[in-house]
């Protein structure tokens, strides 16, 4: 069998979307898995909508997810010769022709159509005109060329995924090959560049499902070997419609932004329509490689589920070493203005205690803001809940007393902490949460976070002490009992 060659196409219209990062990820694998080469073609002949910011996007997030193409990136727009050569192979064996119908005229014939209640297609008004007429028109209006459809027949192929599919011809038009600019249109410049790009599998969205077979026409009318192709199903958002921005962000920079891991993404991509035998689904990118098989790519819709992503990401984040993720906490909290980037000395000691604390719970590098924010500032207001212990009978001495025993700790290590904690509640006869709480309240303005007495350690004596009698202060002047 000859060498699998697949390729991922995207148009630089917009960023790079998670549809097509997934698309990227099952050609990639499947190249990987079959020794082949995955290579990455520009579709840039959009020459409006196609923007190089975007041509940027697609790269690095290609990049990011560690998807590298193994031979030079092909720019359609670089090949507007080989288009031409055939399109002009095309016109000579009669099976393209020039059609001058105006975008205006069509739209009218279009609208008249659908007045009529049919499915608008092209009237093939132009196929029917003779050499002599289509010599005078093509010096007097501009033109595009189309492909001209046999009347009778059907296509049929086999979809790797989805098995038999059949169309027949007449519900397909006289398609456009070339537009009037000169440029091809995407299924023409897609057969030819698939042809001469040698590839031998087209693994792309169900979205394309129709263009398989005026493409099948096309290698039949250039005389070429068609690829197979293999039609993944769409992304659906979790109310299984067609995954949008409605869903939340849909391009994959986004999430990166976000601080999805790119080992997480590609791990979460690749369940998207691949379903592995066996249950596991944390699977590392070898794992993935080893096991994935198209005839385990099923054609119903996959579901992007953000949470199911959200908890993988954690996943992913607590198996980190503490130096990385603190490297990768840097930019986010730099921007916080919480530290230099890069951090100085005492920023990246004091950042080496902070991040295994909120390690524990951060599904995203993002949310390490917020989990991380008291420890680089004192609380402004305390959570509703963190309210309701410190307005609690008898708590403000009881804050008060244990700020002045911390105050006298020369080791403020958590051991430290926490037997001062507790020998405060068995002198008070209360139940060791009765100080627990209240503290963590005033210390962090929360109810929930990462072990406190670990956390009073990194804060340190100083802002410990300040933050507790802060809310004696607070409660002793009433000011909290206001609030809900
Ligand atoms: N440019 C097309 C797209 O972005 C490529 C489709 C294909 O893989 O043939 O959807």
């Amino acid at each position: 069998m000859s060498e699998v060659r697949v390729r991922i196409a995207p148009s630089p219209t917009g960023p790079l979307h998670v549809g097509h990062a997934r698309t990227a990820l099952f050609n990639w694998l499947f190249a990987r898995k079959s020794e082949g080469k995955f290579l990455l073609r520009i579709e840039d002949t959009d020459r409006e909508r196609s923007k190089p910011e975007f041509e940027q996007d697609i790269v690095s997030g290609l990049q990011w997810l560690g998807l590298y193409w193994d031979e030079p990136i092909v720019y359609q727009s670089q090949r507007l010769n080989l288009y031409q050569r055939e399109a002009k192979r095309l016109l000579d064996m009669g099976k393209a022709y020039p059609c001058f119908c105006s975008p205006e005229e069509l739209d009218e014939r279009r609208k008249a159509m659908l007045g009529r209640g049919i499915a608008p297609k092209y009237d093939r008004r132009c196929r029917h005109l003779s050499q002599a007429q289509r010599e005078r028109l093509i010096r007097e209006r501009p033109y595009v060329l189309r492909f001209a459809m046999p009347l009778e027949g059907e296509v049929i192929f086999q979809d790797i995924v989805r098995g038999e599919i059949r169309f027949a011809n007449r519900e397909l038009d006289d398609f456009v090959l070339v537009k009037s600019d000169g440029f091809p249109a995407y299924n023409f410049a897609c057969v030819v560049d698939d042809h001469d790009m040698g590839i031998t599998h087209v693994l792309r969205g169900e979205d394309h499902i129709s263009n398989t077979p005026r493409q099948l026409h096309l290698y039949a009318a250039l005389g070429c070997q068609p690829p197979q192709f293999a039609h993944l199903p769409l992304l659906l958002g979790s109310d299984r419609t067609k995954l949008s921005s409605r869903h939340g962000a849909t391009s994959l920079s986004e999430y990166r932004k976000m601080g999805i891991l790119p080992q997480a993404m590609v791990n979460f991509l690749a369940l998207l329509g691949w379903y592995p035998k066996g249950q596991k689904e944390v699977m590392g990118l070898d794992e993935i490689i080893a096991q994935f098989d198209l005839s385990d790519v099923r054609p119903s819709g996959a579901i992007f589920d953000l949470e199911k992503l959200l908890w993988m990401n954690g996943h992913y984040l607590r198996q980190l070493p503490t130096e990385r993720l603190a490297q990768m906490l840097v930019p986010y909290f730099a921007r916080q203005g919480w530290m230099h980037d890069p951090p100085n000395r005492d920023e990246r000691d004091y950042l080496m205690q902070v991040t295994p604390l909120v390690q524990e719970r951060m599904r995203t590098l993002g949310e390490a803001v917020d989990l991380a924010d008291f420890f680089y500032r004192e609380p402004e207001r305390y959570d509703p809940k963190a309210v309701k212990w410190l307005v609690k009978e008898g708590v403000a001495d009881l804050l008060f007393e244990l700020s002045n025993r911390l105050e006298l700790l020369t080791d403020f290590g958590s051991g430290q902490v926490e037997a001062t904690v507790r020998r405060l509640a068995a002198e008070r006869d209360v139940k060791a949460a009765e100080v627990i709480h209240p503290t963590r309240a005033a210390v962090t303005g929360r109810t929930e976070g990462p072990s406190l007495f670990h956390l009073m350690a990194v804060l340190g004596k100083e802002r410990c002490v300040g933050r507790l009698r802060k809310a004696v202060r607070l409660i002793q002047g009433g000011a909290l009992g206001a609030a809900p």
